[in-house]
């Protein structure tokens, strides 16, 4: 098909990937030429890095060795548990009996959900745990959908995950919580992508805007819509997706993706550093990091947000 024929919404990820590809360049040009060959070894620009570059650049800089954390991993559980796609019309399984039956194949499995060994090896009050938070998780996902749904449902991660900067270390991914299959095709995208966010606020837009450039980049095709589900507050912020919204998302990309490369350079006191209550919580910095240790000794009254416990 020639340029002129293609269908606007794959014209117009062509373009959103050019305009990608100008605002990251002065950053993937510091990461090696190639491909990276192994999971892990590229410059991500994902949503919780987007997340953090906006809460303390600083934090954003420094890969932290990796665990699994009771949010990541009942993720990761509520979509082994669940189909991977829900076709409309089809009831839901309660949550509870859906994790239940993924935990159960996991004792079974040598490499369940990709925690290898160590989800069986985890003691058991934390497997309980983790079960208990995917349980929630999954939860507050139906409770975002009709039951039964009323079109067809593709869960999880998309098959497009990740879009990967021309001959460079540097990549974009997505995190679809859920997408609607519906007209995705040659002649139209009318797919609407799902994400699931914990508060409501300033982050939620930016969030929306940021995974409309991911999956765009990733799959080649512009969406329709972005959702982003508030958790807390159970409320639904939809977006349409336009030039004008991609640019928010092509921004926040960029923000994020100043940090990581700051970290990659050694350069992280290049960048800002923003305490706070959640954000500082487990950084390796904070013993040497001036502006927590001013934030820690400021009056409750005057430094705002909540008391430390
Ligand atoms: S301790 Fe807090 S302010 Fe300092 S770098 Fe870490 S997250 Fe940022």
């Amino acid at each position: 098909m020639t340029a002129p024929d293609r269908p606007p919404h794959y014209l117009a990820a062509d373009r959103l990937r050019e305009r990608l590809i100008d605002a990251l360049e002065p950053i993937a040009v510091q990461t090696p030429e190639g491909t990276a060959p192994k999971f892990g070894e590229a410059l991500y620009v994902t949503h919780f890095l987007v997340n953090q570059a906006f809460d303390c650049p600083a934090r954003a800089s420094i890969e932290e060795p990796f665990s699994w954390r009771p949010a990541l991993a009942a993720r990761t559980i509520t979509f082994a548990a669940l189909p991977t796609t829900l076709p409309a019309g089809q009831p839901l399984d309660p949550p509870e009996v859906l994790v239940r039956e993924a935990l159960r194949e996991a004792m079974a499995d040598p490499d369940p959900f990709g925690f290898n060994d160590e989800f069986q090896n985890a003691p058991k009050a934390v497997r309980a745990h983790y079960a208990l938070v995917a349980t929630a998780f999954m939860a507050r996902l139906f409770n975002a959908i009709p039951d039964p749904v009323p079109v067809d449902l593709q869960l999880g991660p998309s098959r497009h995950k990740e879009w990967t900067f021309p001959d460079r270390y540097l990549r974009v991914r997505t995190r679809p919580d859920f997408t609607t299959n519906a007209r995705f095709g040659k002649d139209t995208d009318q797919r609407c992508v799902w994400i699931m966010a914990g508060a409501r606020g300033p982050h939620t837009r930016r969030a929306a805007a940021f995974e409309a450039v991911a999956t765009t980049a990733a799959s080649g095709s512009q969406p329709d819509r972005v959702a982003v589900v508030s958790t807390s507050a159970g409320l639904i912020d939809s977006y349409t997706i336009d030039d004008d919204f991609l640019q928010e998302g092509i921004d926040a990309a960029v923000v994020a993706a100043t940090a990581a490369i700051a970290g990659w350079n050694d350069a992280i006191d290049t960048l800002e550093r923003r305490p706070g209550l959640f954000t500082c919580q487990g950084c390796v910095e904070q013993p040497l990091c001036a502006p927590y240790a001013e934030w820690e000794a400021t009056p409750l009254l005057t430094r705002g947000g909540l008391p430390r416990l």
